[in-house]
């Protein structure tokens, strides 16, 4: 045995428990109180709780976007990653026009192997769709690539797939297996508002916040449910990429009691912010897409959390620095879209979550670890704590209290969302296969200790 975590209490899905965790050669061995054996070195886990490795389900490194590209790297952003407990990350490999399903994973591969501290996996972006993609796509779920994001927007930027590609897509989930991960907002209508917004007047008064008015919810809504009618008339698999609305809360709990085999996913700025932030001076820094709602759906997304209707949470981290976002000169079109969640992610939703007793402690591992590793195929090799799993896990003090700063936060960033906001619950150690891989907020693990994960296919929640 080469390592012992003695005396913490686990937490899965289903129950909190008190055990000692031996590791050998990168693998769980042994789950048992009082474990005797002896092993090469022991962490005492006294007084701590014990996660499976976080799996960021939706992350986004060396992206260009916005005229940029992101300040955060594959190097950069996992150690970023393992100092918030994050043991997986999946980012995105996207087709070029004329190209392979193939080529993507290539060139994206040789952008990050090497560089990554933490184990990664790839869904594939399908942008040219026809038959040759459609037959690669099934080829590809077979070869341990089992999810597929397609935009619902971003013509321009030559990534949108339309309606048909999307119906195509979802029935060779129906067929071969595999997950369709959809951003769901309305292009058309989307592209009219922000057109309509787009003008002198209207943005020396709203300022950032022709950000929000240009986005309503419908935006939102319309798109979700138009990929649930697509999934339903396919019986194809669907996951609803950073879902921020009541009115999509309510079609997907709609269409899952209907027996639509349909999935969603929040992030934790869905849930913390409200489009009030727009108002703020650097209100702008705060732009995504699709952007942060109102009071009303944080409310209805927690609630969403704890009923099961949303089963995952993902940071979709994206890093733009204070000179990036400033690019936009008032300007709303023109923000570099995305904020960092990384590091945050973990700490965020103990404190908010669980200790606002919105979700319990093993929803949380469910939504950060268990349930990413169900419905992209990496369970039970990560996302749970069982003798044979890959030992990825997170030593987490639960008491320890922390005033988040991008000033001493590892994340490649010259802001933070959540400057100055209060947590309480730390990670302390981070173990990637049995490597100490962060420790107290810091980094000190070995850059290109990730591993590419080829995956199986996902499983139902
Ligand atoms: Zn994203």
């Amino acid at each position: 045995m080469n390592l012992k975590i003695s005396g913490g209490k686990i937490v899965t899905s289903k129950q909190i428990y008190k055990a000692d965790i031996g590791i050998t050669r990168g693998i769980i061995s042994h789950i048992q109180t009082r474990l005797r054996q002896p092993a090469k070195e022991t962490i005492d886990a006294s007084g701590m709780l014990i996660f499976p490795g976080i799996i960021d389900a939706h992350v986004h490194l060396s992206l260009p976007a916005g005229g940029t590209i992101t300040n955060e790297d594959f190097k950069s952003g996992t150690k970023a990653a393992a100092c918030g407990g994050i043991t997986t990350i999946i980012d995105f490999a996207a087709q070029e026009k004329g190209k392979t399903l193939a080529d993507a994973i290539k060139s994206r591969r040789a952008e990050a192997d090497g560089k990554v501290a933490v184990d990664y996996a790839l869904h594939v972006v399908p942008t040219d769709w026809n038959n040759r993609t459609a037959k690669e796509m099934s080829k590809l779920t077979s070869r341990g690539f089992t999810s597929f994001k397609m935009y619902m927007i971003y013509a321009k930027a030559g990534l949108m797939s339309d309606d048909a590609a999307i119906f195509s897509a979802l029935e060779q989930t129906a067929k071969y297996g595999g997950i369709v991960t959809v951003h769901a907002e309305s292009s058309n209508v989307l592209d009219m508002l922000v057109e309509r917004y787009h003008n002198k007047a209207d943005m020396k008064k709203h300022g950032a916040y022709c950000h929000a008015l240009s986005r309503p919810n419908f935006i939102e809504a319309e798109a979700v449910s138009r990929a649930v009618t697509w999934a339903e008339a396919t019986g194809g698999r669907l996951y609803i990429v950073h879902m921020s609305t009541v009115e999509g809360v309510e079609i997907v709990r709609r269409a899952k009691a209907r027996g639509v085999n349909v999935y969603a996913e929040t992030c934790p700025h869905y849930l913390i912010f409200d489009d009030s932030i727009f108002k703020k001076p650097d209100g702008f820094l705060y732009a995504t897409a699709p952007q942060v709602k109102k009071q009303s759906d944080r409310n209805a997304l927690w609630q969403a959390l704890a009923e099961g209707v949303i089963s995952v949470v993902a940071t979709d981290n994206c890093v733009f620095t204070r000179k990036q976002k400033n690019r936009w000169r008032g300007d709303f079109t023109r923000i570099p879209c995305g904020i960092p969640g990384l590091e945050t992610m973990l700490p965020i939703l103990h404190s908010y979550g669980v200790k606002q007793k919105r979700i319990s402690l093993n929803k949380m591992v469910e939504l950060l670890a268990e349930n990413p590793a169900k419905l992209f195929g990496l369970y039970p090799k990560k996302g749970v704590l069982s003798p044979g799993s890959d030992a990825d896990l997170v030593i987490f003090d639960p008491l320890k209290k922390v005033t988040l700063s991008y000033k001493w936060l590892q994340t490649d960033c010259d802001w933070s969302p959540y400057e100055g906001m209060k947590v309480e619950g730390y990670p302390v150690i981070t173990i990637c296969r049995g490597q100490v891989i962060a420790q107290n907020g810091r980094f000190v693990g070995h850059t290109g200790y990730g591993k590419f994960i080829h995956r199986n296919g996902p499983q139902d929640l």
